[in-house]
């Protein structure tokens, strides 16, 4: 990562304070503060401390650390006394994905029934069940890779 890339970055740029955050929780590994542009009321985004654009630079323990803090944030919503009767974390990790910040963060989206909110099968690749062979092939792929 550049210096470059990180002083661009604005969640960089909250966690040394020089944007503003509404901020939930932090501590040495983490930042948790609210969405500015939320898909509904109570949604936290919580990062890793340092700069990493995407999984692939974030280290196990941050990790982590990552998600200990969006349970505790989800036990924190459920209690808040907004409508929280679920939980969704998210990470979208890669443009294709959703991610439209740069900086690795994980959403904690309170739901409630009929909010609204949801996933939704596009036109693109998804499909019905496939078979028990091309499942074993899949995980056989994958297996070899973790
Ligand atoms: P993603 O699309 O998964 O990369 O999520 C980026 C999230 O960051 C979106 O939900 C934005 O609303 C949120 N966001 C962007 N700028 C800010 C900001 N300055 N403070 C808080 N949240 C932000
Ligand atoms: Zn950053």
């Amino acid at each position: 990562m550049s210096k470059l890339e990180a002083d661009a970055c604005i969640f960089c740029q909250i966690l040394a304070g020089t944007l503003p955050a509404s901020i939930v929780y932090r501590d040495e590994h983490v930042l948790a503060f609210m969405d500015v542009s939320p898909v509904i009321d109570g949604h936290v985004l919580v990062i890793p401390t340092y700069h990493t654009p995407d999984l692939s630079g974030l280290d196990d323990e941050s990790g982590g650390h990552i998600f200990a803090t969006g349970r505790r944030i989800a036990a924190a919503l459920r209690q808040s006394g907004l409508p929280c009767e679920g939980i969704n974390f998210f990470l979208a990790d890669g443009a294709p994905a959703g991610q439209t910040v740069f900086h690795t963060h994980l959403h904690v989206i309170p739901r409630r029934r009929g909010d609204g909110l949801g996933f939704r099968h596009g036109e693109g690749p998804s499909r019905g069940r496939p078979s028990r062979v091309e499942l074993d092939e899949l995980a056989r792929r994958l297996a070899a890779r973790v």
